[in-house]
């Protein structure tokens, strides 16, 4: 597994070892043996499932696609996490995010497991019908190992409720006259999908944000006033502050976050920057997001990057490229693109001193370390961009029931879960010096920790 995953999992367990408080049944020998079990069981996969797609493109070339499903681990419940298209995707990184979901899902107590899935392409080379097959194909090759009770994707990079309505009717003809609508989530609305699913990451992400620089500043002024941990003192430095804001990746969790930021109330924030594959974009006045949303939605999902289409999307803007976005100027850099955005070799050029985490693992291991080494917060991917599943949970339900719940509803239960999981972490990471990520890890392996010993796994 990633070796970034990997050690953030051994760390934690090392000091959970020492904290004779957490499952205090165990102690001396038989304690050492059961976190080395627990660190075998928890930094390895359940399993590890790859083939090689048989499509037949348009030209009437045959070719091969490599594609993955990783099932991590499922003390928790059915395997879960999204399937990404993308040509970078591989193996070790399949791996990892699974492993990831295993942790998102334990520290958010969401009954799921975790797994992730990938398919080697870059779906702008593909037509319309050669990804349907490609979908198709997926859901044949994997069609064992799948389903509600078993493992239950949803979208990624590069899919969307497009791509999972094909992958569930694909699902219901083979499985015919089995439950099938909780058998893939991100679904369109149409389709059994839930209302506000769409729109989940983005909001959680930015909630996460709004909580810690308002909402849990406000009742807890007094706890970070004596508190030494770095959060606080950013928290009350950027205390009712105008706030300038950079998002990286304007896709769907970057457009909606970028939106909600533009509409909100409670923060005084700007959105001054956001990026995509092609280009940033960046006015020190803040930037018209409805009309960037409008015109990457008629433009299959780019922003404009001449002059001539900035023009046409009618905003003011300068252009800069693609990793301009990463070291400009401003308080806040939401990160919602891909991984490993902030490495060594640019760690240095980052400004921001508040970094949040759309996407999963932007930011490598060494990086993070040199960034927390200077103060910076970050809200880490676990913790932020969990929205997308807890949804997911959301619909899975709603398809077991076929009772559909209204997008006001989807979106007050999202946000309360949050804030349950954000009020769980919060005063450990306020009182024991660990970073936020950690403080989360730590949680999440409580969880399952205790879950894996109450289920006899650890004999
Ligand atoms: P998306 O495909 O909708 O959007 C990705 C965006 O990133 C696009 O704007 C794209 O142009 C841009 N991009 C691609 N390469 C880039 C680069 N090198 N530099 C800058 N921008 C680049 O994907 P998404 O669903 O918004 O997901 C973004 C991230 O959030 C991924 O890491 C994904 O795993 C994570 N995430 C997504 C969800 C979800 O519900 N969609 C949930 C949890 C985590």
């Amino acid at each position: 597994m990633a070796k970034q995953t990997t050690d953030i999992i051994e760390r934690s367990l090392q000091s959970l070892l020492g904290e004779n408080s957490f499952l205090p049944e165990l102690q001396d020998e038989a304690r050492t043996k059961a976190f080395r079990s627990l660190t075998a069981i928890l930094s390895t996969p359940n399993h590890i499932h790859k083939s090689y797609l048989r499509i037949a493109r348009e030209n009437g070339e045959v070719v091969r696609i490599p594609a993955f499903r990783m099932q991590h681990n499922d003390t928790l419940g059915p395997y879960k996490g999204g399937i990404r298209f993308h040509e970078s995707v591989n193996e070790e990184e399949i791996i990892n995010l699974a492993a990831l979901m295993t942790l998102k899902n334990a520290l958010h107590e969401v009954p799921f497991g975790g797994g992730k899935g990938g398919v080697a392409i870059n779906p702008r080379e593909y037509s319309t019908r050669e990804l349907y097959r490609i979908c198709a194909k997926y859901v044949q090759y994997f069609t064992d190992i799948l389903g509600p009770d078993k493992d239950i994707p949803a979208p990624d990079v590069g899919t969307g409720s497009r791509e999972m309505d094909w992958m569930m009717s694909e699902y219901k003809s083979i499985h015919y006259g089995k439950p099938y609508l909780g058998s893939f989530t991100g679904k369109s609305v149409l389709n059994g999908g839930s209302l506000g699913r769409k729109e989940a990451t983005g909001k959680g992400v930015y909630y996460t944000l709004r909580y810690l620089l308002h909402d849990y500043l406000i009742e807890n002024q007094q706890i970070l006033i004596s508190s030494e941990c770095p959060y606080a003192a950013t928290a009350l430095t950027y205390w009712n502050r105008p706030l300038t804001m950079a998002v990286q990746g304007f896709g769907n969790v970057g457009s909606v976050l970028a939106t909600e930021a533009y509409h909100c109330e409670y923060i005084n924030n700007k959105v001054v920057a956001v990026s995509d594959r092609n280009v940033t974009l960046y006015n020190s006045a803040g930037l018209n997001i409805p009309a960037l949303v409008q015109y990457t939605a008629t433009n299959l999902g780019d922003l404009p990057s001449t002059l001539e289409q900035v023009n046409a999307a009618g905003i003011q803007a300068e252009i800069l490229d693609r990793e301009a976005i990463l070291y400009l100027d401003v308080d806040v850099l939401v990160l919602a693109a891909l991984e490993d955005q902030i490495r060594l070799d640019n760690v240095d050029q980052i400004r921001s001193r508040i970094i949040v985490e759309g996407a999963n693992a932007p930011i490598t291991g060494e990086a993070d370390e040199i960034l927390l080494g200077k103060g910076a917060v970050i809200i880490p991917d676990i913790l932020a961009n969990a929205g997308g599943v807890i949804v997911s949970y959301f619909e899975w339900l709603q398809g077991r029931e076929t009772q559909y719940y209204s997008e006001d509803e989807v979106i007050k239960q999202l946000l309360n879960k949050m804030k349950a999981t954000m009020n769980a972490v919060y005063p450990s990471y306020l009182g024991t010096g660990r970073s936020l990520r950690q403080t989360c890890y730590n949680h999440a392996i409580m969880k399952l920790s205790t879950n894996l010993y109450i289920q006899g796994k650890l004999f």
